[in-house]
């Protein structure tokens, strides 16, 4: 899995009695290389969780490749991808399980939610068992297993179709806000800008943020604190995995580094790029970013 990701995707694996194993993000895409990936592989190895890091996809084609060399199964968190194509082919469709996110900041919400995907009959059933407190068929209040109530009510999935309908339009509208800031961001020194597109795929700009560079004389708190007084929200990057002080203290990832990670958690963050954005908005943005950076 990636160092680079929220913590919900290392969760899912300590959850399941399994052991997460970092690897680093690339500096430029933010996303796990798949070259990266196969260097972690072990004989314990039993899956691959990939993660669509900020709208720009991780190379699917050749990760299910290399997965399929080792006979791994595939984990895809599309939460950040939806609407996307990874060679002409959807995010979220590339795992054997894949899933979705309708937390109230991902372009389609339900409020609270999410969504997991498969092509596997076998898995669908099992996952319709565990959100349902493993009740069984046959037998009502009799379980065999421990599951959870992971439901999503009727009226969340109702809003949800109804979100479904905008997607096309939310996808827009995200991708004019991050092409307006690559066009009116590119001359601002010591900071980078995501990557706008791969071969196999294109930012859909969930969010858009900002990593400062080497040369910058400050860290991104000194400047989301610059901004946030001019009244330009931001949010911190990720906080990479094995940093996070719950594993440390349970010792693990003692002596892992990923100096990647490290560094864009400590030097980026994200810009507003809300729907309900106004171009009046955007420019305050811009000048806003123009004034502390100059
Ligand atoms: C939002 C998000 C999650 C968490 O989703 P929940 O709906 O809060 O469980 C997981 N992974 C990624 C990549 C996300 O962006």
């Amino acid at each position: 899995m990636p160092a680079f990701t929220i913590i919900s995707c290392s969760q899912a694996i300590t959850n399941a009695n399994a052991i997460p194993v970092v690897v680093d993000c690339n500096r430029k895409t933010w996303n796990v290389d798949v070259a990266d990936i196969e260097a972690a592989i072990t004989a314990k190895t039993k899956a691959i969780m990939a993660v669509h890091i900020y709208g720009l996809a991780v190379n699917m084609r050749d990760l299910v490749d290399l997965a399929n060399k080792y006979g791994l199964i595939v984990i895809e968190d599309a939460a950040e991808a939806i609407g996307m194509t990874i060679c002409g082919k959807p995010a979220g469709s590339w795992g054997h399980v894949s899933t979705m996110s309708f937390y109230p900041n991902k372009l389609i919400t339900t409020g609270e939610g999410g969504m997991v995907l498969t092509n596997c009959e076998q898995i669908r059933d099992r996952a319709l068992s565990l959100r349902n407190l493993c009740f069984q068929p046959e037998r009502r209040f009799v379980h065999d297993e421990i599951g959870w109530n992971y439901r999503l009510t009727n009226l969340q999935a109702a809003v949800g179709c109804a979100q479904l309908e905008n997607i096309d339009r939310h996808l827009v509208k995200k991708q004019e806000i991050g092409q307006y800031y690559q066009d009116k961001l590119s001359d601002i020194k010591n900071i980078s800008l995501p990557k706008e597109k791969l071969a196999i795929t294109k930012n859909c700009y969930w969010v858009f943020g900002v990593v400062l560079d080497a040369s910058s004389k400050h860290d991104a708190n000194f400047y989301m604190s610059k901004l946030s007084k001019l009244g330009i929200g931001t949010r911190p990057f990720f906080w990479p995995i094995h940093l996070q002080p719950v594993y440390k203290n349970a010792g693990m990832f003692q002596n892992v580094r990923c100096p990647n990670s490290e560094y864009i958690a400590s030097n980026g963050f994200y810009i507003p790029s809300g729907l309900g954005l106004t171009n009046t908005d955007l420019e305050r943005v811009v000048t806003s970013l123009h004034e502390v950076f100059s």
